[in-house]
C-alpha cells in the first residue's frame, strides 16, 4: 500500500527539518526523506565544523598576545587529529538532537535517496510515497568543472576531516568559503596562497572590506593571487602541481577548491514534472518558495537564493505557516545579516556603498581603529566600521564591520537595521565603554557624501 502525507519533504538539512516540524506543528502528516545525515550541510560540513575549526585556530592569537599581558606561555601544539575526534563526537550528538527534534514533532523520518515520479508521487528505494504537496530541500554540492584536475584537488567536505596540517595549502577561490578556510589554516601553521580570478575576495561584499581584508591577510602572511588564471591541476607523489596560464607552477601539499556550489537538482527526476531551473541549475521559485508546477515548493541552497542556514529555516518556516498555518509569509531577502569567520572576521548587513549609491544620494560614515587588545600588545591590526546611510531620510542602509567579534556586534546591530534605524538614533545612542562596538555609535562626521 502506498503511504500518504500532507507533505512530503526531500532533504532533512537545515531548511527540510525546519519546514517539516513547523508544518507539523500547524496539524500536517509530515514525512522527511534524508540520504546521507539530519542536518545536512551545516551540521556535518559546513557551519558548524568549520565555527569549530575557527575557534581551534583562534587559540593562535591568544598565545601571541599573552607575553604582552604579562603571562610566559611554553611552546604550544594543535593536534588536528585530537580536534577531528572530538568534532566528530560532536557532530553526532548533534545529528541525534535533529532526529529527536522530528520524531518530537511526530515526523515520518525515511533514510535513502529520494527521487520524483510525479508531483504527488516520490520513490525511496523500493518503496513508493503519496503526497498532497511536495518540498524539495535537497541543498547543494561543491562545483567541480571550472577548470581540467579540479575533481582531484580537496572540496571544504574533505578539508573538514584532515587529520593534519598541511604545510603547504592552497586555495582556489575567493569566496567566503575559500576566505575562511585560508585564514584558519594559516594560524594552524600553514604557508597559505589563495588564488582567484578577481581583484579582490569576497565578492558582493563591499568593497572597503574587501580591500581590508586583503591587506590585513596578507599583513598576516598570507599570499593572495588575484587575476589568477590556473589552466590546470595535476596531482604528484608529494601532493599537487598548480599550473597557471601564465607558465608558472607551484607545488602544494594540499588544494581546496573553494569555486563555489552547484545545486543538487541532478539525480532526483525532477524532469518528470517539468520543473523550471536557472541557468546555474538552481530550482526557479517566487517569495513563497512556489515553483511553477502546482503544490511543488523548494527552499534552501537548492534554490541558490540567499545560501545560509538562518535563511534555510526562514524560507523553510515561511512556506508551512503560509500553506499549513494559513498565515500569508513571503520571504524576502534583504537585511540579511551575515559574517565571514577570518581573522579579523566581518559582519555586514543591509546595502553596500556601491548599492545605496545606485538607489540615490548617499552619506558614508567611517572610522579604522586599533583595537585596544591588540595595542597594548605593540600589534599593527586594524578595525574597520562602516554605515551607509540614505541622505533624504537619514536612515541606515548598510552595516559594515571588519574586526574583533564582526559578527557577534552585526547580529544585534540588524535588528535596528530591520527596524529602520536612522543615524540620528546612532547619535542618541550612548557607548558602552571600553569596547569595540562603541565606535558604532561615535561616528559624528561623514567621511564623504555621494554627490558631494
Ligand atoms: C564550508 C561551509 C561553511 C558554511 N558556513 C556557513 C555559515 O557559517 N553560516 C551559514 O549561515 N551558512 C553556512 N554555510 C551554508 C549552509 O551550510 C547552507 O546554506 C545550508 O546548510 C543550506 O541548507 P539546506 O537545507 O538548503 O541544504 P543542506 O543542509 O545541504 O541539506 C540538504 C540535504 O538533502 C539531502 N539530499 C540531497 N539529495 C537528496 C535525495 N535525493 N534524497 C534524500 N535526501 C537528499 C542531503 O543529504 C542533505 O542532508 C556553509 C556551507 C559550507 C559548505
Amino acid at each position: 500500500m502506498i503511504q500518504h502525507f500532507d507533505l512530503i519533504t526531500i532533504g532533512g538539512g537545515s531548511g527540510g527539518v525546519a519546514a517539516s516540524r513547523r508544518a507539523a506543528v500547524h496539524g500536517a502528516r509530515v514525512a522527511v526523506i534524508e540520504k546521507a545525515h539530519f542536518g545536512g550541510t551545516c551540521v556535518h560540513r559546513g557551519c558548524i565544523p568549520k565555527k569549530l575549526l575557527m575557534y581551534a585556530s583562534q587559540f593562535q592569537n591568544g598565545f601571541d598576545l599573552a607575553g604582552a599581558f604579562g603571562w610566559s606561555v611554553g611552546p604550544a601544539q594543535f593536534s588536528m587529529s585530537d580536534w577531528q575526534d572530538a568534532k566528530t563526537a560532536e557532530l553526532l550528538r548533534l545529528e541525534s538532537i535533529y532526529r529527536d527534534m522530528l520524531q518530537n514533532a511526530k515526523v515520518e523520518i525515511i533514510r535513502g535517496a529520494a527521487e520524483v515520479i510525479s508531483a504527488k508521487r516520490v520513490r525511496v528505494g523500493d518503496r513508493e510515497l503519496s503526497c498532497d504537496r511536495l518540498l524539495i530541500a535537497t541543498g547543494g554540492r561543491p562545483a567541480m568543472t571550472a577548470f581540467p584536475g579540479l575533481d582531484q584537488v580537496l572540496t571544504s567536505d574533505d578539508i573538514l576531516n584532515l587529520r593534519t596540517v598541511p604545510k603547504r595549502f592552497a586555495v582556489i577561490g575567493a569566496g567566503y568559503i575559500g576566505m575562511e578556510f585560508a585564514s584558519m589554516f594559516a594560524k594552524l601553521g600553514s604557508d597559505v596562497s589563495v588564488f582567484s580570478r578577481g581583484q579582490h575576495p569576497l565578492k558582493g561584499f563591499d568593497q572597503d572590506l574587501r580591500i581590508r581584508i586583503s591587506q590585513a591577510l596578507e599583513q598576516a602572511g598570507l599570499q593572495l593571487f588575484f587575476h589568477a588564471a590556473i589552466e590546470s591541476v595535476v596531482q604528484t607523489k608529494e601532493g599537487y602541481m598548480l599550473r597557471l596560464q601564465d607558465g608558472q607552477s607551484m607545488p602544494f601539499d594540499v588544494i581546496l577548491n573553494a569555486t563555489g556550489r552547484v545545486p543538487n537538482t541532478d539525480h532526483l527526476g525532477l524532469e518528470k514534472i517539468g520543473l523550471n531551473l536557472t541557468p546555474d541549475a538552481a530550482i526557479s521559485v517566487n517569495s513563497y518558495s512556489e515553483t511553477q508546477v502546482p503544490d511543488v515548493y523548494a527552499i534552501g541552497d537548492v534554490t541558490n537564493r540567499k545560501n545560509l542556514t538562518p535563511v534555510a529555516i526562514a524560507e523553510g518556516r515561511a512556506f508551512a505557516d503560509t500553506v499549513f498555518g494559513g498565515l500569508d509569509t513571503p520571504f524576502h531577502h534583504d537585511q540579511v545579516a551575515t559574517a565571514v569567520f577570518t581573522d579579523p572576521a566581518i559582519g555586514t548587513v543591509g546595502l553596500t556603498e556601491a548599492q545605496a549609491i545606485e538607489r540615490g544620494a548617499t552619506v558614508i560614515y567611517a572610522s579604522q581603529f586599533r583595537p585596544m587588545a591588540t595595542t597594548f600588545a605593540k600589534r599593527k591590526e586594524y578595525s574597520y566600521i562602516k554605515l551607509v546611510v540614505d541622505a533624504q531620510t537619514d536612515q541606515v542602509l548598510g552595516i559594515h564591520m571588519l574586526g574583533p567579534d564582526a559578527p557577534e556586534i552585526i547580529q544585534s546591530l540588524a535588528v535596528s537595521l530591520r527596524a529602520n534605524v536612522t543615524k540620528r538614533q546612532f547619535d542618541q545612542t550612548v557607548a558602552v565603554h571600553p569596547t569595540v562596538a562603541e565606535e558604532f555609535v561615535l561616528m559624528h562626521e561623514p567621511v564623504r557624501r555621494i554627490p558631494a
